[in-house]
């Protein structure tokens, strides 16, 4: 670098001058490695470099090894060929925007890594709450029956659908990972905590909680109960899990993400998406062990229809929720047991008295047709409400509702009529209810409003 400019400029290209030896005998240029006209080359390269490096694409996240293998040699390699005028043409995928080459299927991200959204703040900013279910899960057989719930993290489902990002701003958060089956008071508390927090948020536009749907009914109405807001709050599972073919999650997760973000979904209590329909939580129900049509809303119908993340809604919801509902927020202190006991031809006394033995506050029948039961059966509900235990007539059917007072005295009996609610919505009302009362008329009016 000592050398003069001139030197190098000298030197190039004559025998005579002073030169390092190639290979072959001949001259090279001294100032090519270290005269002043080194300074040129280097600076271009670097400059190249540079811009080349600020054009990269990142790595979206942890799991995107991808991208990270493919996409610096092509970005590197490609300009350098073609020039800087062709390097924003050649340094796009089409799987860029498509997310064709990813998988819905890489296990071990961590928890909670947002998996790859980025920072425009034009998007709304939702919260996704990760519980674990069918959606995350994994196959385990060599057949592709058996698979296990909740393997996957958010971080993954949500790397997997990057067509999301365009969608909202996601932050995430695992807060369980269990099939639903093992969904329970303790996570249904600290699931509206999180989802609760999440909402009083003024930056936060929504919330999308990702659920097995055993139970999300349940987990969908309780919450359609106990959080005090007119955000979107959407559960959205799966009923393949998230490695089989032709997999329902991504689609859910995108068409939830979709109706969490849109205002028009605000103010109509807790939904639930999947296989391109919205449900009320109050509601829906699950109808289909393996179907991906499995979620039904057999009395009142559906919330709407969304196709590829545009929605349809085709009316409110009736029935209080959220921000006007009485048991939110959601009071601190266990709430108290309640049993579903099933009628069938034949049943005899023994499981109610169980029930109220064990310790039951409630009892929830799930009756046959209109909420009957055979005699023996009826006789040890009136001792139970005799007794001080709440006693709720549902029906095993599936639909229709159950009224006061048609082949059964509820009057005389000290009995409640669950209306429209299933028994597991039946049950997760009264439990709600008997926090705060015992009395049956007052808990028959919460059957009415809610
Ligand atoms: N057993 C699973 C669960 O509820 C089923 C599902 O998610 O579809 O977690």
């Amino acid at each position: 670098m000592g050398r003069g400019r001139s030197a190098g400029k000298r030197i190039a290209g004559s025998g005579a001058s002073p030169g390092r030896r190639d290979n072959a005998g001949g001259t090279l240029p001294v100032g090519f490695l270290a005269g002043d006209g080194f300074i040129f080359p280097v600076v271009l390269v670097l400059l190249l470099f540079l811009v080349l490096l600020a054009r990269a694409k990142p790595r979206e996240n942890e799991n995107d090894k991808e991208n990270e293998n493919e996409y610096f040699p092509e970005a590197i390699m490609r300009p350098l060929q073609l020039g800087l005028n062709r390097l924003r043409a050649v340094t796009k995928k089409p799987w860029d925007a498509g997310g064709g080459r990813r998988k819905f299927c890489r296990p071990g991200a961590p928890a909670d890594d947002a998996g790859g959204m980025n920072n425009s703040n034009l998007r709304p900013r939702l919260r996704l709450l990760a519980t674990g279910g069918t959606i995350a899960g994994a196959q385990t057989s060599g057949d592709g029956r058996g698979y296990t719930a909740g393997a996957f993290s958010i971080a993954d489902l949500v790397a997997a659908v990057p067509q999301i990002a365009a969608l909202a701003e996601l932050t995430v958060e695992q807060v369980a990972r269990i099939g639903s089956q093992d969904m329970n008071e303790a996570v249904w508390r600290q699931l509206a905590g999180r989802a609760q927090a999440a909402l009083d948020d003024p930056g936060i536009a929504g919330v999308v909680i990702t659920h097995g749907t055993d139970t999300m009914e349940e987990t969908g109405y309780f919450l359609n109960l106990v959080l005090k807001t007119a955000k979107p709050v959407v559960l959205v599972g799966a009923m393949r899990p998230a490695t089989a073919i032709s997999a329902d999650g991504p689609m859910n997760l995108y068409n939830a993400v979709a109706v969490a973000a849109a205002p028009e979904s605000a103010g109509r209590g807790v939904l639930v998406v999947a296989n391109d329909e919205i449900h009320f939580a109050r509601e829906v129900a699950k109808t289909n062990t393996t179907q991906v049509g499995t979620f039904k809303s057999p009395n009142r119908g559906l919330a709407g229809l969304i196709h590829s993340g545009r929605l349809h809604y085709f009316g409110p919801t009736v029935r209080r929720h959220t921000a006007a509902s009485e048991f939110a927020p959601l009071a601190a202190g266990g709430l108290p047991r309640v049993d579903i006991v099933y009628a069938h031809a034949g049943m005899g006394r023994e499981l109610i008295d169980a029930a109220v033995s064990a310790g039951a506050r409630g009892v929830v029948i799930a009756g046959v047709g209109d909420g009957n039961m055979p005699a023996a059966a009826l006789a040890a509900c009136t001792a139970a409400a005799r007794a001080g235990v709440a006693v709720v007539r549902s029906s095993r059917t599936g639909g229709g509702l159950v009224e006061r007072n048609i082949e059964v005295d509820d009057d005389a009996a000290g009995f409640v009529s669950a209306e429209e609610l299933n028994p597991q919505k039946a049950r997760v009302l009264l439990m709600l209810g008997l926090a705060r009362t015992r009395e049956a008329g007052a808990l028959q009016e919460l059957f009415r409003v809610y």
